[in-house]
């Protein structure tokens, strides 16, 4: 996967976008071909509305769901929201963690502005895992609410116990939602058996077009009607717009693309991020990995490199296309507020690298960058050494 980045990048970023797969990018480009609104009652409208059913299919294919249960959105962040805003209610506990995406932990804040005795925030351990423990303490005070913790984390990979969630929450009531972002087309996953009753995903983290992504709602989950959008009738009347139909058509082509070897697929990226990790670690020793490591995405590490700021060693290399922290806070000073939740220290949040591999990722890409990574980082450190010296 070197050419849409010229010829000599290695793309490292999957997890803030994953490169369109072919199949997503031909049915992209076809639907753009065609006109029709899938309101629309003429044949092209009808013709829309058709492909839309189709790609309704595939994703419900993918997640294990009927496709009745899928509310197209413009991504996991307008899902976690419609989530968010649907099922809590004042009065009840909305339970989340301080490692959530800024998409449900701002969305938390929000949603129980006027009631913040009603958000509350599990521990969790320098492992990145959520104490799900801590659930029934919640529960033995409030009962009901809704519980919304992540599927894997964006930063480390740490996957959550969703089943443990659920019989928790089932147990005292309280309706699950997920941000699924990450996990969707990176592990096989069986809606009905993880038991939630809301899931958030985005079409770009696996293969398909960015700006489009779903919200599942499991049929019979007493969930409120409240609708974020209202002024027209689509997705029976929880997202009023004209649906975005190449974008969905597109995230239909990735999905069924994504299922197909999806256990296989994941243990090759699992082995190649295994490879990376054993070279780096091997090129330097003194870096430390985060994350619970048998309990992880196949395709992520977070690395950090003690006393080497991470905006330095990418800068030094870069041919390699991997971020500091996630994607949505680079740019910003701030640290990783999922790092420091884990216990690292600012200094060493600074110093941390993601990784991120996926479906198009190679060998070739792998020892390249455990190269430019030892390169790198020996360079920053000279000139730190150098600087300090000339002090
Ligand atoms: N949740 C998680 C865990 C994510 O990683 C992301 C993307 N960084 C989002 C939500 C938001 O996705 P989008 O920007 O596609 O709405």
């Amino acid at each position: 996967m070197s050419e849409p980045n010229g010829p000599d990048t290695s793309y490292f970023d999957y997890n803030a976008t994953a490169p369109i797969r072919p199949e997503a990018l031909a049915a992209v480009v076809e639907a753009m071909q065609s006109v029709g609104n899938a309101s629309s009652m003429h044949q092209p409208g009808r013709q829309a509305a058709h492909r839309v059913d189709a790609a309704r299919w595939q994703l419900a294919d993918l997640l294990g769901c009927s496709p009745g249960e899928i509310i197209f959105t413009s991504g996991a962040t307008e899902a976690n929201n419609l989530a968010l805003w649907a099922a809590f209610t004042a009065g009840s506990p909305l339970v989340t963690s301080p490692v959530e995406h800024p998409a449900v932990l701002e969305t938390a804040r929000a949603v129980t502005a006027g009631s913040p005795e009603d958000l509350v925030l599990l521990p969790v351990g320098g492992d990145g895992l959520v104490e799900l423990d801590a659930l029934d303490q919640v529960f033995a005070v409030r009962r009901g609410g809704v519980v919304s913790l992540m599927a894997a984390n964006n930063e480390t990979g740490v996957l959550t116990d969703l089943r443990v969630v659920a019989k928790a929450a089932r147990e005292a009531g309280a309706l699950v939602h997920t941000d699924a972002t990450q996990l969707i087309g990176r592990l096989p996953v069986d809606v009905a058996e993880l038991d939630v009753d809301l899931l958030s995903l985005s079409a770009h983290k696996f293969g398909g077009p960015q700006g489009v992504g779903a919200l599942y709602v499991r049929r019979g989950s007493p969930l409120p009607h409240r609708p974020l959008l209202v002024g027209g009738g689509q997705e029976r009347g929880w997202r009023a717009g004209t649906l975005n139909v190449a974008g969905i058509i597109g995230m239909g082509a990735a999905a069924e693309a994504a299922a197909r070897g999806l256990g296989e697929e994941a243990e090759r990226v699992a082995a190649l991020r295994d490879r990376l990790e054993r070279l780096v670690v091997g090129n330097l020793p003194d870096c430390r990995i985060n994350g619970r490591r048998d309990q992880r995405l196949p395709g992520v590490t977070s690395i950090t490199f003690p006393g080497v700021p991470a905006d330095a060693v990418l800068a030094a290399m870069p041919d390699v296309a991997a971020s500091e922290g996630s994607a949505c806070a680079s740019g910003a000073p701030t640290p990783s507020h999922v790092l420091l939740a884990m216990g690292l220290s600012r200094a060493d949040a600074d110093s941390t690298i993601r990784f991120s591999l996926g479906y198009a990722t190679t060998d070739a890409e792998i020892e390249h960058a455990a190269q430019a990574v030892k390169r790198a980082v020996t360079q920053v450190r000279a000139a730190l050494a150098e600087a300090d010296g000339a002090r």
